[in-house]
């Protein structure tokens, strides 16, 4: 059986539909996403309960990725940090693979520094990760 939703964090910053929307800029993303907001309905089967639309690529910030009140913990995939109608588009495969990529990524980056998560420096995570093909602009 497929389940679509389930639990989110609430992590350091919580990506909105407005900032899908408009593409938002932030300085520490980490990944792009695309795909259209697809969100179904919750207590009946079915299609889309709210009209599916295709953003612009946006940003999706590191901060999503860590919940808020614990160190050294990242998460990656459709328990990130959104309100259930950008994570209508962020959850998607493509997507959650991403944030794997960035989450591991800075994983490594803190253990070879020896220091936590939040205290690495976010260009240092995305250098790191354009340099590993990431498409970040
Ligand atoms: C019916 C359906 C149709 C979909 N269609 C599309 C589509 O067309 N395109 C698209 O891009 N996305 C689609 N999705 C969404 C997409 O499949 C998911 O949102 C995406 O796979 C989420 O990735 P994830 O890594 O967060 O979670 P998952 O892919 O669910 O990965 C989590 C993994 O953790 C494992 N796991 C769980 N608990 C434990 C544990 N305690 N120990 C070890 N391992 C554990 C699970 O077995 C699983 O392999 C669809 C989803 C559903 C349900």
């Amino acid at each position: 059986m497929g389940v679509r939703e389930t639990r989110r964090i609430i992590g350091d910053y919580q990506l909105t539909e407005d900032d899908i929307r408009t593409s938002r800029r932030f300085d520490d993303a980490v990944l792009r996403g695309c795909f259209y907001v697809d969100v179904h309905p919750s207590d009946r089967a079915g299609l889309h309960d709210y009209d599916a639309w295709t953003p612009e690529p946006y940003d999706i910030p590191f901060r999503t990725l860590l919940p808020r009140g614990w160190d050294d913990l990242v998460v990656a995939g459709r328990c990130h940090s959104a309100t259930r109608r950008a994570a209508g588009s962020s959850r998607v495969t493509a997507t959650a693979m991403g944030m794997g990529q960035a989450a591991g990524t800075a994983a490594a980056l803190a253990v070879r520094a020896g220091v936590g998560v939040r205290e690495l420096a976010v260009d240092d995570i995305r250098s790191t990760l354009v340099s590993q093909g990431a498409l970040l602009d």
